[in-house]
């Protein structure tokens, strides 16, 4: 089965945006629900501060004890059926208070949808359990209060011998935590939008760059692996100075070692024959005028078999060195096969032969020296110009001719 190719670019994307998406989403989560737990101790504060004051204030105003008649609140002799005070309360912060005597709410802020006064109703069962019958404060997150949630608390409200006649409430809507609370959600939306567009943005510019170079270095290799050793790496990648930079620098240095192993011949590091070929192909196209010079060593299997064949390869690698020198810039030299050579210098016959006289001269007086043995060995060439239009072939083939005159004709010698 074909595996699907996948992009850097969509990993890199992936691997930067669904972090920060989950981080975000957990950050939503938990943020909510801490926040609620801390807006809820804050709100119970407010509330217990609020039946305290609610408490003192009824205490300090008259003393005596709580009395209920004729749907009225007393204390002491004092009519206190007044809901002034509370809805001032409600007024600076948003909280709904009331006053129970036993578990009916006698005074109250507290209004259904239709604005009508809970005035009358009950508390909870709940709530009248733990502090009625109990005396003690009631809160909770979750009360019903005439078909509305509260977060509310309830105080015993006392007589000076201390039992309980009634009760305080004081209570916020809960609606109104959830709207704070979807309100700061709603801000941490749009940071989280704003954080994972920013990393998109960000993760996206930077890979841009990186992907394009990626894709040279990727059409480099390419190049190479289809056997294309003459293309150059793009200067833009050499400079870069992280990984990148260097797989380009290994793939060029792979380059030219694979051009080297193709095109030069290991022993002499003079171009092979497939490479004396290709570039005499180059100069027939040029449509240049050369002179093909074919030359091989005089008697070289008596070299090797009276001093070995390593000391044999020595004299191959020294004879190329000449040759090479010989050639200089004007031309290039490759090994033909064995001990024969085929030097190409780029000018007309009689400038070219002086060079291979100059060159045979020298191979006479070369001594190679390998271990206790001095060797010497001469030269035969045989030399043909290029005529115009004429195949590369066709020139080495007479330089070829000429070589087997010269060896015929007693070696060490030039033939034009
Ligand atoms: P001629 O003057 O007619 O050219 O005689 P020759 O002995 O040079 O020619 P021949 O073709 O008889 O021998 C060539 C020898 O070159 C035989 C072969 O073992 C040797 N030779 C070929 N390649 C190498 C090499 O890479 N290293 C060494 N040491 N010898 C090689
Ligand atoms: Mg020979
Ligand atoms: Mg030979």
């Amino acid at each position: 089965m074909k595996k699907q190719r996948q992009g850097i670019k969509r990993h890199l994307l992936l691997m930067v945006t669904l972090p920060t998406v989950i981080l975000s989403i957990f950050i939503l989560v938990f943020g909510a629900f801490l926040f609620y737990h801390f807006y809820c101790d804050s709100i119970r504060d407010e509330l217990v501060s609020t039946t305290n004051m609610m408490v003192d204030c009824l205490d300090m105003t008259v003393r005596g004890d709580y009395q209920y008649q004729d749907g009225m609140l007393f204390k002491g002799d004092m009519n206190v059926t007044d809901s002034t005070m509370l809805y001032r309360v409600k007024e600076k912060s948003n909280i709904d208070t009331s006053i129970f005597w036993n578990n009916i709410r006698v005074i109250t802020t507290v209004e259904d949808k239709d604005g009508v006064s809970a005035a009358g109703t009950t508390a909870e069962k709940s709530v009248t359990d733990v502090v009625l019958g109990g005396g003690q404060d009631y809160f909770c997150d979750h009360v019903r209060v005439n078909d509305t949630e509260y977060i509310g608390y309830y105080k015993a409200l006392k007589n000076d011998d201390g039992s309980v006649v009634g009760m305080v409430f004081a209570g916020k809507k809960r609606s109104i935590v959830y709207y704070k609370i979807l309100r700061i959600l709603a801000w941490f939306l749009g940071f989280s939008v704003v954080a994972v567009m920013v990393a998109v943005f960000c993760t996206k510019r930077y890979s841009a760059g990186v992907i394009t170079d990626i894709n040279t270095i990727n059409h480099f290799l390419q190049t190479i692996a289809d056997g294309t050793l003459g293309e150059t790496l793009d200067e833009r990648i050499r400079q870069r100075r992280d990984e990148l930079g260097d797989i380009g620098i290994y793939a060029d240095k792979m380059r030219s070692n694979l051009q080297k192993l193709v095109e030069m011949d290991a022993l002499t590091s003079l171009y092979n024959r497939r490479s004396g070929n290709r570039m005499m192909g180059v100069l027939v196209e040029q449509k240049a005028v050369y002179t093909a010079v074919m030359c091989d060593i005089d008697f070289f299997k008596r070299v090797n078999d009276t001093y070995g064949h390593a000391a044999g390869d020595q004299v191959l690698i020294e004879v190329s060195a000449a040759i090479r020198d010989s050639v200089g810039e004007e031309g290039f030299a490759s090994r033909w096969g064995g001990e024969e050579f085929l030097a190409i210098y780029c000018m007309e016959m009689p400038e070219a032969k002086e060079h291979v006289e100059a060159l045979q001269e020298k191979i006479r007086e070369l001594v190679i020296r390998y271990g206790e043995s001095e060797i010497q060995v001469t030269m035969t060439f045989g030399i043909a110009e290029s005529e115009p239009a004429e195949s590369y072939e066709k020139v080495v083939k007479r330089a070829d001719e000429k070589l087997y005159i010269g060896k015929n004709g007693g070696r060490d010698q030039i033939v034009t």
